[in-house]
């Protein structure tokens, strides 16, 4: 890190840097983030968290876990919290590295104000956004000019584990061309239902991104009137992104990670130019 023309940040002991590790793939860290994994004493770490870009941290950097997955026991928001000012005022240099972005549904917000109420310094370093980068590792863009001049992010369940009721889906369902939704598997025939009760067509394109980023990624294409049956069928688990709407047809052109394994992309995957001949004959 010592050779970049970059003057970077120092990591002082008793502050807490608030890092995103992006959606999966060590790659997509940002320099800060690699810069705080290489000075950390002790590292807090979510159960999105990349393995390989846990294995980036100093050799004799202690590892917590504080995730809400996997089979492992839950940590409480305020525990984890506690935990932080615990150890930045025991003088360590805290690492809290998160999944994606920890400002993007990763209660980043919760967690530097509760530093700010315990007169905690901290950093906050963002991350690639699993429903930005990890779309993108799916081929598919979240805006494109042909589709979309707006994208609206939503969560598929609020802090008590349900549909989140304070959204204008009506709003939203005539609004927003393209929808990424995060956490929305399991409640995703009731999103769909709402969806399609306010006007959307049961044949908009839905694509399903699990693991995004990562060696076990998978991606199902189906449509807002199909996807329920289509995700029990094919198993497709979280963590996953579900992205609606006609930027998914994009990814027949851009599947740049298929396109390395032999499939062959189409330059017009929205058949534009048939579209322009029909015009033009019309
Ligand atoms: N702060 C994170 C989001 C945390 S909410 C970010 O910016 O990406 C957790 C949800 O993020 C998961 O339920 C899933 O919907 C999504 N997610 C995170 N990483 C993912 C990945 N690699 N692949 C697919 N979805 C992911």
């Amino acid at each position: 890190m010592d050779k970049l023309p970059l003057d970077l940040p120092n990591f002082e002991p008793g502050w807490v840097w608030l890092v995103g590790g992006g959606p999966g793939d060590a790659g997509l860290l940002t320099l800060y983030g690699l810069h705080a994994l290489r000075s950390a004493d002790v590292l807090v770490y979510d159960a999105l968290v990349g393995e390989d870009v846990l294995k980036m941290a100093r050799e004799d950097c202690v590892l917590e876990y504080a995730g809400k997955r996997g089979g492992k026991p839950s940590s409480k928001q305020a525990d984890i919290s506690q935990r932080l000012i615990q150890l930045a005022k025991e003088g360590k240099r805290v690492l809290r590295l998160k999944g994606g972005d920890p400002f993007v549904f990763g209660r980043g917000g919760e967690e530097a104000l509760a530093l700010v109420e315990a007169n905690v310094p901290f950093r906050v370093v963002p991350g690639i956004s699993s429903g930005i980068g990890g779309l993108a590792y799916a081929g598919i863009p979240v805006t494109h000019r042909d589709c979309n001049s707006a994208v609206t992010f939503l969560t598929g369940h609020n802090a008590s584990g349900i549909v989140p009721d304070n959204i204008n889906w009506e709003g939203l369902a005539q609004g927003s061309p393209v929808i990424v939704i995060y956490m929305a598997i399991k409640h995703l025939g009731d999103i769909a239902q709402k969806l399609m009760t306010h006007g959307r067509s049961a044949d908009e394109p839905v694509g399903i991104v699990s693991r995004a980023s990562t060696p076990s990624q998978e991606v199902l294409e189906t449509s807002l009137g199909c996807c329920v049956d289509d995700v029990a069928k094919s198993g497709i688990e979280p963590p996953a992104l579900v992205v609606i709407g006609e930027v998914v047809r994009l990814r027949s052109g851009l599947d740049w990670m298929g396109a390395m394994n032999g499939r062959v992309l189409t330059s017009d995957p929205l058949n534009l130019s048939k579209n322009v001949d029909k015009v033009a004959n019309a």
